[in-house]
């Protein structure tokens, strides 16, 4: 980084080589975000005053955040906040960020032909992104959304409260304090990385809690849990849909077959990858 003052522009030239030369993917965008995060002003605003010089303090706090990321902390994390499904979520190392991946199992879910109405459950919820979106496109839907940890659930709660989303989230390890009632849809995004998978030790994934991350000894212990109890949580008629990794799609279809699911059904993400399986309560 040139020292003394820089305009905008000139940090984020400098910045971008600094992620760029790290290993981060998105740099250019990454040190926009940051700058955007800065100023409280979208990237139209930085194209449009690049020449004008950053305050010392300014340039402090962008050091230390660039700092930050260089040693790895999440974009996320740094910023304190990410968007999804066009709402921002505020995040923290006690959950999982919330995936742009993620978005596709919110879509398919309500292109599903759903009652009005409708009882909704979010397992596993982390920042309470999943039932945040659902409540937003279908306000008259009932939402439920629980997670295993206390601070989980006060960060959906607080999220909610924020985007003034009325959804009700508590602590559940699963199914265990989810009163005995049936829903007409179910979703999750449990953890489902292979414990010896080494992405687990890359990027993000290093930072974020195993727990969200880690699907028992073979990737696949949360689904099971999920499955166990599902004919006694969905309606006639009513679906289950959850997120998966790319090569878990046969392994999944037959849990939700042994689940006796019907019309079990495994939907692509955006980037053409087997992700998101279906299924329904006959
Ligand atoms: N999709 C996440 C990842 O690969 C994992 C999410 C999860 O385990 N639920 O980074």
């Amino acid at each position: 980084m040139p020292s003394g003052l820089l305009t905008r522009g000139e940090w984020l030239v400098a910045a971008r080589l600094q992620l760029q030369n790290a290993g981060v993917d998105n740099a250019h965008q990454e040190a926009e975000y940051l700058l955007c995060h800065l100023l409280q002003k979208n990237t139209a605003y930085l194209y449009a005053y690049p020449e004008v010089a950053l305050a010392t303090q300014q340039q402090t706090q962008l050091a230390s955040w660039l700092a930050e990321r260089l040693a790895g902390k999440p974009l996320a994390w740094i910023l304190g906040e990410w968007d999804f499904w066009g709402l921002t979520l505020e995040v923290s190392p006690a959950t999982l960020i919330p995936r742009a991946d993620t978005e596709r199992l919110v879509e398919l879910a309500l292109a599903l032909a759903i009652q009005s109405k409708a009882k909704v459950l979010d397992l596993g919820t982390g920042t309470g992104a999943i039932a945040l979106a659902i409540k937003k496109e279908r306000p008259d839907w009932q939402v439920d959304a629980v997670d295993f940890k206390l601070d989980a659930v006060n960060l959906a709660r607080k999220n909610a409260r924020q985007l003034q989303l009325d959804i009700r989230v508590w602590q559940s390890d699963w199914w265990q304090q989810i009163p005995p009632k049936t829903y007409d849809l179910i979703l999750s995004n449990p953890p489902y990385i292979h414990p010896q998978d080494p992405h687990l030790i890359q990027g993000d994934l290093r930072f974020e809690p195993q727990t969200a991350l880690v699907g028992g000894n073979d990737g696949l212990q949360a689904f099971r849990d999920l499955l166990e109890p599902i004919q006694h949580r969905l309606v006639k008629g009513g679906y289950l849909l959850v997120e998966h990794g790319f090569d878990q799609a046969t392994a999944i279809a037959e849990l939700f077959t042994l689940g006796k699911l019907y019309g079990v059904q495994c939907h692509t993400d955006y980037a053409g990858q087997p992700r998101v399986t279906q299924g329904y309560k006959l």
